[in-house]
């Protein structure tokens, strides 16, 4: 196999766990129990959950990957535009206080 990505945290490696059953099992229950995207980036959010984002990215907490508490439900727009992005860098609609940006308009 070729493709999967491993993360170097801790002193140790991570496999991303994206394309495993253990994953597509834990991110239905995501979306079953949230089932409106939490991202709700402005302009693009389709509102329907269909996927679960990583709150902390994977890429900075790859042992937090399938940490129930580290993911919400999502919508695949607001997922993919999010990729590994702090949550502070995302204009959202329902948080209309991003002074961060402001700084740079
Ligand atoms: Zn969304």
């Amino acid at each position: 196999m070729t493709g999967r990505r491993v993360y170097r945290y801790a002193g140790r490696d991570w496999p991303d766990p994206r394309n495993t059953r253990a994953w597509r099992t834990l991110r239905d229950q995501v979306v079953l129990e949230e089932p409106t995207c939490q991202l709700r980036i402005a302009g693009i959010c389709t509102i329907v959950s269909t996927t679960a984002d990583h709150i902390v990215p994977v890429v900075q907490r790859p042992d937090l990957a399938m940490t129930r508490t580290n993911l919400r439900g999502a919508c695949r727009a607001c997922n993919d535009a999010r990729r590994d992005l702090p949550d502070g860098t995302l204009v959202t609609d329902r948080d209309h206080r991003p002074p961060a940006l402001d700084l740079f308009g």
